[in-house]
This record gives structure tokens, C-alpha cells and sequence, in this order.
């Protein structure tokens, strides 16, 4: 491109703009024409169908329309932002069965901004001085089997973790530097101690307890059922299953330790969580994605699964040597999920050749290994997709058969 036509471009667009120089010309004409922008085409990024699942590398989940129009609405006002999180946070909390709710900015946040209220309380002295925790409780109790990686969002606000495996040690463990106990949902069947007496323990020795629920929905009433059990704090993702805003998540439980935590979240700052900030526009799109994944037809939606599932079982199945079974997780991306996996002797390629051929194919599709073939879901799959799934893996395997 010319300099000239880059001049003449270039006054089109706000001055410092900061838009690279090679954006300039699609921008421009896209303005010019009113034809509509297409990013996705205009940076070059890749777009590919996700049969894989709700994984954050592959931004997780698309967004249903209705929180996309409340993005976009919202974007036209100002609201005070702890207005729109109190309003939000009721309406949630109602929803969920909880004494009171907040945004978070993914249910990592929650588990911070959570873990910091406990730590504080409505001292503000204290929420200033996190992540030094001099002066309070900090100790976090953990199972064994539920310390994984996710952990670092409690030892982010300067807590450490306190690892324990049996009823014995965890009585043992509690004194009066214990500041919480915290349960993976996910990881249950590996702790030795399940959820009502993991409460009824917290309970006696009045430590609040908290769960992480990030991917456990559905079913949807595990929105309430942990509310329900007795956790203090309850953390989950928006932007899984729910298809909210994927930067969003929310934090519920008693009424003092959401207000507790929400005193280090913006808009106040000086404090641990201020870089945590969920803007308006995801805030509502939370509300409006909980809602909505509340209030849907979930027996239909399996079934739709289940059918989608079914057509791509198939078409795999129709070549000589693959086998497959459909299994559905127990607790976290609880849905059908279809295993792929062949006689090597009669399907030669592996499977990270497959997934790059499905990858590098058109369209570009995205699967997940197992062991020695690939998984597939279809809860991230717009529909019609499935077919193109098939028919895809179909040709890739019966190709290798050949
Ligand atoms: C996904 C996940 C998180 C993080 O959630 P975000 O909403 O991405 O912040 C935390 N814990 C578990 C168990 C998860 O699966």
C-alpha cells in the first residue's frame, strides 16, 4: 500500500487510534462500505468448530444471544458500578438460593475475592495490608486429594494451605489460626471426607467453609444444592456450561462474607482484587445467562446431546477397527462425552495426527486426546456442527484404514 493511500486512510479513523497501520485498510473500507467488520477474517485468526469442551485456551463457550444483546445494551449506559453489583447480586443470590451474590471475574476471582473476605472480614486496615497476613487467621484446610493447581487462588491473598487427609487429621489441624476450609467440588470421590461432614466439622469449630463448583453445572440445581448443604462461600464459572460472559463467574454465601469480599474488588482499591475488575456489561450478561440456564429446558437439551453424540458415534463406528463408548463425566462437565479410540493394527494413524488433520482440515475442528484415540463433546457445538463432525472424522479414519 501506498503511503498516499495510507494517508487518505488513515483520516478516516480517530486520530491515535492505535490501530496497526496493516489494520488500517480493512477497517477503513469496512467503515466506508458499512459492510460488516470481520475480525476473526481480518487478523487471520483461526475459528474452528470446538468439539472438545469448555476449555479457556479455546475461550471456553460461546455466548448465548441474549447476553451478547445485554452487552451490548448495557455498553450504552452508565450505572454506578456497586449498583449494578448490588442489583445483580440480589437478583443471583434469589436465583441460587444464597443470602447474597457478586460478580467475579471467573470463578478463579471468586475464590480470591471469597478467601480475602474471610481473611478480613469488614476490616478495612486488613484488606489494605493483604497479601501480609500478620495479625489474622490464615491457615486453609485442604484435603490431600483436592490439592490441585486452583489452590493458587487461596494462596494468592497471602493464606497457606494446610493439607490433611482424615477426620483425625483435619481435628487435629484446626486451632485458632485456621481461617477457612475450603472443598473441591470436582476432586470429591479423591478426598477421603465428603461434603455434609466436611460442613458439620467446619460447623462445630465455626471455620466458614467454601466450595469450588467452577464446571459442575449442569445439573443446574447445583447452582443451589451446595448453597443448600451449608457452604459458607460457593465459587462457580459463568462462562462454562452456562454461556455466560467467560470472564465472568460468581461468588455466593452468607451475606457478611460477600460483603466482606467485595471489599477487595474494584471499583474499590488499594487491595488485592483491584485488578479483578468485571465491568457492567458482564455483570448483566451473568445475570442473564444464570437466569436463562436456570429457567431452560434441560431434558431437552440432553437429548439433543444425546442425538448429536449419536451421529458422530456412527459415522466413526462405520469404519472397520474403531470402537467407541459414551461415558458422562460424574461431576465436572457433566455431559455426554463420546471416547473414539481404534485397533491399531487396522486404523494407522495416532491420535495427535488425528487431532491435527481435524485441525488443519476445513473447517478446523478442535477434539481432545484420551490415552490412545480422542474425545469428543457436543455441548459446545452450534447445531448442524455434528454433521460436519462426522462426516470429518469419518474421512480422516476410514482414510487411515484404507
Ligand atoms: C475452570 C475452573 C476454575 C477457574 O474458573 P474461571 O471461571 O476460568 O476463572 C477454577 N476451578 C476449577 C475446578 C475449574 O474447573
Amino acid at each position: 500500500m501506498k503511503r498516499r493511500d495510507l494517508l487518505k486512510y488513515a483520516t478516516i479513523l480517530p486520530i491515535g487510534a492505535g490501530i496497526a497501520s496493516s489494520l488500517i485498510p480493512s477497517a477503513a473500507v469496512a467503515k466506508a462500505t458499512g459492510a460488516k467488520r470481520d475480525l476473526i477474517k481480518e487478523l487471520g485468526l483461526r475459528s474452528f468448530i470446538n468439539a472438545a469442551g469448555t476449555y479457556t485456551a479455546m475461550t471456553a463457550s460461546l455466548m448465548h444471544d441474549e447476553v451478547i444483546e445485554t452487552i451490548q445494551e448495557a455498553g450504552k449506559h452508565f450505572v454506578m458500578l456497586d449498583e449494578v453489583q448490588d442489583k445483580v447480586g440480589e437478583k443471583i443470590a434469589e436465583l441460587c438460593h444464597a443470602e447474597a451474590a457478586t460478580v467475579t471475574a471467573g470463578c478463579w476471582s471468586a475464590l480470591v475475592l471469597g478467601t480475602a473476605g474471610v481473611l478480613t472480614g469488614m476490616d478495612m486496615k486488613k484488606v489494605a495490608q493483604l497479601p501480609n497476613v500478620t495479625g489474622m487467621k490464615s491457615e486453609v484446610i485442604v484435603q490431600k486429594g483436592h490439592n490441585i493447581g486452583y489452590v493458587h487462588a487461596l494462596t494468592n491473598t497471602g493464606a497457606s494451605i494446610v493439607e490433611i487427609e482424615t477426620v483425625d487429621e483435619l481435628e487435629k489441624a484446626i486451632n485458632d489460626k485456621t481461617a477457612m476450609m475450603w472443598f473441591l467440588n470436582s476432586y470429591a470421590p479423591f478426598g477421603k471426607i465428603m461434603h455434609e461432614e466436611w460442613i458439620a466439622i467446619a460447623k462445630k469449630h465455626k471455620i466458614p467453609t467454601m466450595i469450588d463448583m467452577a464446571a459442575d453445572v449442569p445439573p443446574a440445581s447445583n447452582l443451589w444444592k451446595y448453597n443448600e448443604l451449608g457452604f459458607d462461600l460457593v465459587c462457580v464459572s459463568g462462562g462454562k456450561a452456562m454461556k455466560g460472559p467467560q470472564s465472568a463467574g460468581i461468588l455466593m454465601g452468607k451475606k457478611e462474607l460477600i460483603a466482606a469480599a467485595r471489599l477487595s474488588a474494584p471499583p474499590r482499591g488499594g487491595n488485592i482484587g483491584r485488578g479483578m475488575k468485571v465491568n457492567k456489561e458482564e455483570i448483566l450478561g451473568m445475570y442473564v445467562a444464570v437466569e436463562k440456564y436456570i429457567n431452560m429446558d434441560h431434558d431437552a437439551e440432553l437429548k439433543a446431546w444425546e442425538a448429536k453424540i449419536e451421529v458422530i458415534k456412527s459415522a466413526a463406528t462405520s469404519v472397520n477397527g474403531v470402537i467407541t463408548e459414551v461415558t458422562v463425566p460424574p461431576i465436572a462437565n457433566h455431559t455426554p462425552t463420546l471416547s473414539i479410540t481404534w485397533d491399531a493394527a487396522k486404523v494407522k494413524i495416532t491420535n495427535k495426527d488425528l487431532m491435527l488433520k481435524l485441525r488443519n482440515g476445513k473447517p478446523s475442528i478442535e477434539v481432545m486426546a484420551n490415552t490412545t484415540g480422542v474425545n469428543i463433546t457436543v455441548f459446545m457445538l452450534k447445531d448442524g456442527e455434528e454433521k460436519i463432525v462426522s462426516k470429518r472424522i469419518k474421512e480422516e479414519l476410514a482414510l487411515a484404514a484404507s
